[in-house]
């Protein structure tokens, strides 16, 4: 047997995809379009590392505002974890509506610990989820509160 059979590399990290830029590992997810139906997600065909020079790209304007950022899962570190799960992704599934009807293109699905708890039911709502939220609706605090 040879050592890479004994010995299988770990399982990557799991990855936060409502994540802040400074977080490890992070990388920008996509862009925040405004639709009629509210602020979107569009995801970038590639997650790119988050850099200085891309986040001076937005100039005066809170990067955070403009990105979406995932990153390495902060589990015990995080307000949102349980010990065992993110409440965020079960708080988004229980209470927002589906955004829309089928899979989002998303890279970051095989390492998203949103869909490793939630599957696609958080995928179906994910488009909607803004981390900074500027002029939440009650729904969205709802979901992003703590209980
Ligand atoms: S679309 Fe699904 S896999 Fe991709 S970041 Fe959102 S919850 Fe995670």
């Amino acid at each position: 047997m040879s050592e890479a059979e004994t010995n299988p590399a770990p399982a990557p990290p799991l990855m936060c995809p409502s994540a802040q830029p400074e977080m490890e590992d992070s990388v920008v997810l996509g862009v925040l379009e405004n639709t009629s139906a509210g602020q979107r997600l569009a995801w970038l065909e590639k997650p790119q590392p988050v850099t200085l020079q891309l986040l001076a790209l937005t100039g005066e304007v809170d990067p955070r505002q403009i990105f979406r950022f995932a990153a390495r899962c902060e589990e015990s570190r995080c307000v949102h974890f349980d010990g065992q799960d993110c409440r965020l992704a079960a708080r988004i599934v229980q209470i927002l509506p589906v955004a829309v009807d089928a899979l989002p293109p998303c890279r970051l699905r095989p390492t998203c610990r949103w869909y490793q708890q939630e599957g696609r039911a958080a995928c179906l709502r994910c488009p909607e989820v803004v981390t900074q939220l500027e002029n939440p609706t009650a729904e969205m605090v709802q979901a992003a509160t703590p209980q």
